[in-house]
């Protein structure tokens, strides 16, 4: 008799009914920003290699030659036999590199999320969340079992309401920049309200880190603001510096916490040490290029000009991220697909990704783009868009 559990092809179909069924293409060679997809040669416009390091030769060199020196895979976690060199090294380049005592790698900013703040929380804790926070963020805060608050998104009134009725220890948790939006979280407010209620706050800045403010320190740098007044820091290390893995940074004890408690930095392996060696060149060039931050700036000026002047719904974003609000999945599954025979990758985010009813094309931009290849999106945009 057929097994019941095995039987999805009813879900299958529902989600492909809704446009919400999702579908990898492949991609075949380095990313930059012309992929060659399904024997296409497409202008990239959906990555979140921000400032075009993820192939850029000085990281690709550092890659080849940790692999020369510490071989493929680490071998084992960190607390067993997998933390080499290369790993403490970079540690104390991203500790120095924010202004904090110590930087702890994880594997992925995923499991950052989850280990961080399932390690500082437990059952008589808050957990107060910004709705529009990352899938991983919210799930390291449904893992922590603590009281879980969504406040309305970016909303200091709403977020000081349920902060006054926080039972136990609570804790802020934000993105800094929002991944599907661009936005910023409040962060000014965000660290008065924090302090004034002695509550901790998190920020997991994946997508302002090396990206916003003048040395390319992030949110906290864009509103001149100093490590003590964001103590709980996580980066990830998969968009700007065009590599992989994450960090947590913050004060000795913070680290050293996470290191007995954080269930998915002590159970997993180490990533590899050649990945930390490339990153450690990827944290050069992000320091002595800011030519890189500028450029994006400059691209991401020109396309919000030229999207006004077509009447695009653009979001209040001056970030990387610029998404254009369509709203009905279908509509927004069938730009994507339009732009993609105009010779664009730019990819339809719906829900769950994104509320109800929210739908957008995410257009990202990077600094090895040019000021044509906007140009070039502009027009084909105007040409696809109802
Ligand atoms: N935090 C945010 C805000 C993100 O957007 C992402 C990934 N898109 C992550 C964490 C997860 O990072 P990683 O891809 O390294 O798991």
């Amino acid at each position: 008799m057929a097994n019941a559990f095995y039987d999805f092809t009813g879900e299958l179909r529902q989600l492909e009914q809704d446009n919400l069924y999702r579908r990898r293409r492949v991609v075949d060679g380095p990313q930059g920003f012309m992929l060659n997809v399904d024997g296409r040669q497409l202008i990239n416009f959906c990555s979140n290699d921000y400032l075009g390091l993820a192939n850029h030769p000085e990281v690709a060199a550092a890659f080849k030659s940790g692999v020369d020196r510490y071989g493929v895979g680490s071998g084992s976690s960190h607390l067993i036999c997998g933390h080499s060199g290369a790993h403490h090294a970079l540690e104390e380049e991203l500790a120095a590199f924010t202004g904090r005592e110590r930087a702890l790698l994880f594997s992925t900013g995923y499991m950052a999320n989850l280990g961080v703040i399932s390690a500082l929380l437990g059952r008589s804790d808050t957990v107060l969340e910004d709705r529009l926070n990352h899938a991983s963020l919210l799930d390291g805060g449904l893992l922590s079992r603590a009281r879980f608050q969504r406040y309305r998104h970016a909303d200091i009134e709403d977020l000081q309401a349920k902060l006054s009725n926080a039972a136990g220890k609570a804790l802020v948790v934000s993105d800094g920049v929002f991944s599907m939006d661009g936005d910023l979280a409040p962060l000014p407010a965000m660290v008065e309200l924090t302090e004034r209620h002695h509550t901790g706050l998190l920020i997991d800045d994946a997508h302002g880190f090396g990206v916003l403010g003048k040395n390319g320190g992030g949110v906290v740098e864009h509103f001149g603001l100093t490590q003590d007044d964001v103590p709980i820091l996580i980066g990830t290390l998969g968009k700007a510096f065009g590599t992989f893995g994450a960090f947590a940074a913050g004060s000795e004890d913070l680290i050293e916490m996470l290191i007995q408690k954080a269930r998915s930095y002590v159970f997993t392996t180490a990533l590899p040490a050649a990945v930390a060696e490339a990153t450690r060149a990827s944290l050069r060039l992000l320091q002595t290029e800011s030519w890189r931050r500028e450029q994006l700036q400059n691209l991401v000026r020109r396309f919000r000009q030229g999207a006004q002047q077509q009447g695009l719904q653009l979001m209040d974003s001056f970030t990387a991220i610029q998404p254009v609000l369509i709203g009905d999945s279908g509509q927004t599954l069938a730009a994507s697909r339009r732009l993609s025979e105009h010779g664009f990758w730019v990819s339809a985010i719906r829900p769950p990704t994104v509320p109800a009813g929210s739908a957008r094309l995410r257009i990202t931009f990077s600094a090895n783009h040019t000021e044509s290849q906007v140009d070039a999106l502009l027009d084909a945009l105007a040409k696809v868009l109802p």
